[in-house]
Formats: structure tokens, C-alpha cells, sequence
């Protein structure tokens, strides 16, 4: 505790507040307003929780990007997940999927039908499940960032290994910077500055935002979790605007490093390689995915089973999308908090622990 003491100083942040206001000031006086966006679940419910949207002069709007994995998820992989349940195969996942609509349904209605829906607490536990003797075909519901990709490659890496004949993946694995520069490029989501994700930003490295900052002009400073990180990460993004600058800044040093984490890198670049992704709210953005290499095609759920992951229909009035673009706060969805709830959600942003509206429901109502 007296560690995280330290990152949550009462003192240091009304210091870092005053910096705030007087840099946005500066803005303020050149008749500036701007828009940052975060772009990670973990900050998305640290701002929520700890009230920083309401530590902010009027002229920063700080809005929430694509940074929960679960909530990106296009509603046509849980369709495909949902096929492969009804065809008679494990499905094994983390709690969070098993509530998110598919275009039909979701997997727990599929369980209440009888599908074998098992929800695991780790990857490795889902390869355990498919090694028992007798045990059916289980397919693992792989979703996430870089830093989900990493240990998900071991475990690839250990099924190849131990033979594991009924075991496979069903990806849906995404890398941030390409999500980034699509919403750089969008004039109508606005965007100034990006709080850089801390977790994946630890196995891509710093480095990996400079194309962005340089390209489209948008400072790129990457944070930490604590209240203090985020206004420290805050105050960088509002100075280098005031400044007209646009650089990479790494405040999470004592973490993160130029070069990420080399052997993470490898590792997922020996298990998968680059493809599209469909991202909800953002559709395909070509190569921001990862798809499992040829030689580990027997692991790949979509051409072991012959399923295809089609693109799929957002529950009807369910603005994940624009929320997901930093286009809307939560509360502007006519459903928040009314027809949906975290108890009965509507879309996944409300589902996952993760997810702009639970965060929004759960702390800044
Ligand atoms: S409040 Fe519910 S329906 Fe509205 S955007 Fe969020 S998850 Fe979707």
C-alpha cells in the first residue's frame, strides 16, 4: 500500500491539476478546445472510479476509444462461437463473452439450451480440458491485445508441443496502433491526443506510436494506472498541445521501454501472423489483427471446424459503436441505464468489466 500511497498523493495531484488548468488555459486563450481519447479498459475504469473526467477544465473533453478487447469484438465471432456450441463443441472462454449479444443470442442462453459452455479462469485451463481422456473438442475463444497475445502464444506453442489434437483457438486477436491511425484519420471523431494504452504498450514498446504522433501531427503519451499516472499522462498530452508540439512521451517508464518486450514479440511472431480484423464500431481495418500461422492450422478453430467468422448485427439502438469511437459518453445512449443495465445488458460495453458503459454505470452516474 505504501507503494501505490505514493501514486495517489492528495498534494501531487492538486499540483498536477493546477498544471492542468494552466496549460489548458494557454488553449483556452487561443480559443482552443480538445478532445483526448483513452485507449485502454484498465484506464477507461481507473478515470471512471477515481472521477478525473471531472478533474478536467471545460475545454478538455476526455473521451473513451476502442481499449477493451471484449467491447471490440464484432458480434459475428460470438455468431460463430454460437455455431461451433450448437454443433456439439466446448466452448471454453472468459466470464465476460458469455453475456455479449451475438446477432442470435449469447453463449449463456446457448448454455441454458444445453451447449457446453465452460468458463475458465485461464488459457491453460481450457488446453487441460481438451488433454483429459476422453474429453471432446474444445475451442478456446481467443480475444485480445498484444498483451493477451503473448501468453496466448505460449499456449499455442505448448498445444503444437504436447499434440493436443482436440484442442484449437478461435481468434480474435487485434494490435492498437492501426485502430489509432484509423481514428486519426476520422475527422469526425476529432481526436488530439491519445493516453497510450500501459499493458500493451509494455510488450509493443514506445516506439511503437511514433509513425502515428509524426504522420498525423497527435501526441502519443503512454500512462500508467494510478490517479497520478493519468493526470501526470493528462497534463503531458495538454501541454504538448499548448505547446504545438507532437511527440511520443513514455510515462510509464519505470514499465514500459522503447523497444517493448523483445521475447513477447517473438513469441507471437512465431505463432501468428499479421491479417484484418473487424472491430466493432470501427469495421475492418486492414492488418490489425492476428491470425494463427499456416504450419498451426490444425489449432485454428475457423479451419479445423470449416466456420467462418462473418460480420455480424449489433443489437437494435445499441451505440457500442459510437462509444467505442469516442463519438458519444455512455450516457448519451438513449438505452444507458434504462432498457440496459450491467444485470441486463444490451450491448458489450455494459457486459465487460471493462467497458466504457459499466464504467460510466458503475462510478460517474
Ligand atoms: S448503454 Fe448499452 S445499449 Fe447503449 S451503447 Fe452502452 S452497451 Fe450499448
Amino acid at each position: 500500500m505504501k507503494y501505490l500511497d505514493g501514486f495517489r498523493d492528495p498534494d501531487a495531484a492538486r499540483f498536477l491539476r493546477r498544471r492542468i488548468e494552466a496549460a489548458a488555459g494557454r488553449l483556452a486563450r487561443a480559443g482552443r478546445s480538445v478532445r483526448l481519447m483513452e485507449v485502454c479498459g484498465t484506464h477507461t475504469m481507473a478515470i471512471a472510479r477515481h472521477g478525473i473526467r471531472d478533474f478536467l477544465p471545460d475545454n478538455v473533453f476526455l473521451c473513451s476509444g476502442p481499449g477493451c478487447p471484449v467491447c471490440v469484438t464484432d458480434a459475428g465471432y460470438i455468431d460463430a462461437a454460437l455455431e461451433l456450441a450448437r454443433r456439439g463443441v466446448t466452448i471454453a472462454t472468459f466470464g465476460d463473452l458469455v453475456r455479449v449479444p451475438g446477432s442470435t443470442g449469447t453463449l449463456a442462453e446457448a448454455r441454458a439450451e444445453g451447449a457446453r459452455v465452460v468458463v475458465c479462469y485461464s488459457p491453460a485451463e481450457a488446453l487441460a480440458l481438451a488433454r483429459e481422456p476422453g474429453a471432446p473438442e474444445v475451442v478456446f475463444l481467443a480475444v485480445g491485445f498484444e498483451t493477451t497475445v503473448a501468453p496466448l502464444a505460449a499456449l499455442l506453442r505448448s498445444a503444437v508441443a504436447a499434440g493436443a489434437t482436440r484442442f484449437s483457438m478461435l481468434a480474435a486477436l487485434k494490435t492498437v496502433p492501426r485502430a489509432l491511425a484509423v481514428l486519426a484519420e476520422d475527422p469526425e471523431v476529432g481526436v488530439n491526443g491519445f493516453l497510450c494504452p500501459a499493458h500493451v504498450s509494455a510488450v509493443i514498446g514506445a516506439a511503437a506510436y511514433e509513425p502515428l504522433a509524426e504522420r498525423y501531427g497527435i501526441p502519443c503519451t503512454i500512462a500508467g494506472f494510478e490517479p497520478l499516472d493519468i493526470l501526470l499522462g493528462l497534463l503531458d498530452l495538454i501541454e504538448q498541445l499548448a505547446d504545438g508540439r507532437a511527440c511520443v512521451v513514455n510515462q510509464y517508464a519505470r514499465v514500459v521501454r522503447r523497444e517493448g518486450n523483445r521475447k513477447a514479440q517473438a513469441a507471437i511472431a512465431e505463432m501468428f501472423e499479421p491479417a484484418d480484423a473487424a472491430w466493432r464500431g470501427l469495421g475492418v481495418i486492414p492488418g490489425s489483427g492476428l491470425a494463427i500461422r499456416e504450419p498451426f492450422a490444425a489449432f485454428d478453430a475457423e479451419r479445423r471446424h470449416g466456420v467462418a467468422v462473418r460480420p455480424g448485427r449489433p443489437a437494435p439502438g445499441c451505440r457500442c459503436g459510437d462509444v467505442l469511437k469516442g463519438k458519444i459518453l455512455p450516457d448519451a445512449c438513449p438505452m444507458f441505464g434504462g432498457a440496459c443495465t450491467p444485470e441486463h445488458p444490451v450491448g458489450p460495453c455494459m457486459v465487460s468489466g471493462e467497458g466504457s458503459c459499466a464504467a460510466h454505470h458503475k462510478y460517474a452516474r
